[in-house]
């Protein structure tokens, strides 16, 4: 199947193929069509589905066929849970659009909201945006939502974990009532059910990938390791396996900088990115990490969610989620675009229950790797040996504060072996 066969117009055609796309994904043969016929669409499809394109193509197609408004109110609006997504999402509709004459924006919190509502008030056709920041923006009367013809809800399994359904509601009520919906969610919970339900009306389902299974092409292997090794065997298998390109996932914000900080000691190049990092330091991080200059972004499942990352050959899962969603949604991170690819879970005991759910949500066993005979790298224990004198360098200058003659001897004997340990 063609794109030109899904009725797409030329302008849109000479976009997809600068973009180098030749065929159409699954969850784009199916929506595309759907939505020119202006249904309301229920669609199950990850990250790396090509969902984006799926919206966005006809989206444009409807919106260009359209006589522009004089005012150019907002005719479509795309709701995405994090920034990221939303720029990203922006990104795509600026570059399908290139050969039309309709404009797009995105707006999100974080950064400031001055050049935002100069944009708006330029114009804008179709507009992405997080919730908060939409409705700041709406209070503030930089802009209106009583012209959305088309609404989609991006990541909306998502944005509910996020606690946005109450934004999403209130945005709702700013809306239309005539309008076409689309909802993308990768998992579909009863929540997401039930918000589909009140919203969407007599919606088409369309699924790219079976409920809450996994992507086939990826590779799913499962360590069982002690919680205390977890950050050896990381550095192991990066080395040895010379990776040059891995996500890894945590549970918490402190535990990914904890993680990043030992594999740059590790002397592997990798950078956190969490909610407590600014805009600017998870969009640097990103841009570094696309570019090969970080060899591994260590995130948490809020964050990492929208990033797109064509081709990731590794995800590890430094600890499981407790939410067996998120694993889907993690390891949908690799394998992308037809390549194959491979997901690492590093269980400890504490997690065990975790990784049963998760078994029981994706309908596979994932029979752990027992690793009897592993033990601490060379790296690694160099890293142990030199923060080992680190400590004893500073309980030596702290003694020297307190006394003026320090315990020579003692001090030698401990940094001595510290060092020992670290070379054998
Ligand atoms: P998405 O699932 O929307 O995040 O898209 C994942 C990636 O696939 C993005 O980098 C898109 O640019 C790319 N993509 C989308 N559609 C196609 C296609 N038909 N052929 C090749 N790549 C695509």
């Amino acid at each position: 199947m063609s794109f030109k066969s899904l009725g797409l117009s030329d302008a849109l055609l000479k976009a997809i193929s600068k973009k180098g796309y030749e065929t159409p994904s699954a969850i784009q043969q199916k929506a595309i069509p759907l939505i020119l016929e202006r249904k309301d669409v229920l669609a199950s499809a990850q990250t790396g589905s090509g969902k984006t394109a799926g919206f966005a193509l006809p989206m444009l197609q409807i919106l260009n066929s359209e006589p522009a408004l004089r005012q150019r109110p907002v005719r479509a609006l795309i709701l995405t849970p994090t920034r990221e997504l939303a720029a990203q999402v922006q990104d795509e509709f600026k570059d399908y659009s290139e050969f039309t004459d309709l404009r797009s924006t995105v707006i999100f919190g974080g950064v400031g909201a001055n050049p935002q509502i100069k944009a708006l008030r330029n114009g804008v056709d179709i507009l992405v945006a997080t919730p908060g920041r939409l409705l700041d923006l709406v209070d503030q009367r930089a802009l209106t939502l009583s012209k959305v013809e088309i609404l989609v809800l991006d990541e909306a399994d998502r944005m509910l974990d996020m606690g946005f359904v109450r934004d999403i509601k209130k945005i709702l009520a700013l809306l239309p009532s005539k309008r076409q919906n689309l909802l993308f969610s990768a998992t579909f919970s009863k929540e997401i059910k039930k918000l589909a339900a009140d919203f969407l009306h007599q919606p088409v389902l369309v699924e790219a990938t079976p409920e809450n299974t996994t992507v086939e092409k990826i590779d799913q292997t499962v360590y069982r390791v002690d919680k205390a090794l977890k950050t050896d065997l990381i550095i192991k298998l990066i080395s040895e396996g010379n990776w040059q390109q891995v996500l890894v996932f945590t549970r918490t914000k402190h535990g990914a900088n904890r993680l990043s900080e030992k594999l740059e000691k590790a002397k592997i190049t990798s950078a956190a990115i969490h909610g407590n990092k600014s805009q600017g330091a998870r969009t640097r991080a990103l841009s570094g990490f696309k570019e090969g200059k970080v060899r591994v972004l260590v995130a948490t499942d809020i964050a990492a969610r929208g990033l797109d990352i064509p081709l990731l050959p590794h995800v590890i899962n430094y600890e499981l989620p407790n939410i067996s969603e998120d694993y889907v949604h993690r390891i949908g991170r690799t394998g992308r675009a037809g390549a194959s690819g491979e997901a690492l879970s590093l269980v400890s005991l504490d997690e065990v229950g975790y990784l049963r759910d998760i078994e029981k949500l994706i309908g596979e066993r994932l029979q752990p790797k027992i690793l009897s005979d592993f033990q601490p790298t060379e790296t690694m224990a160099d890293v142990k040996a030199a923060e080992e004198e680190k400590k004893q360098q500073k309980a030596h200058r702290h003694s020297r504060g307190r006394n003026a003659q320090p315990k020579k001897p003692a001090q030698a004997k401990n940094q001595g072996s510290g060092r020992n340990r670290g070379r054998r």
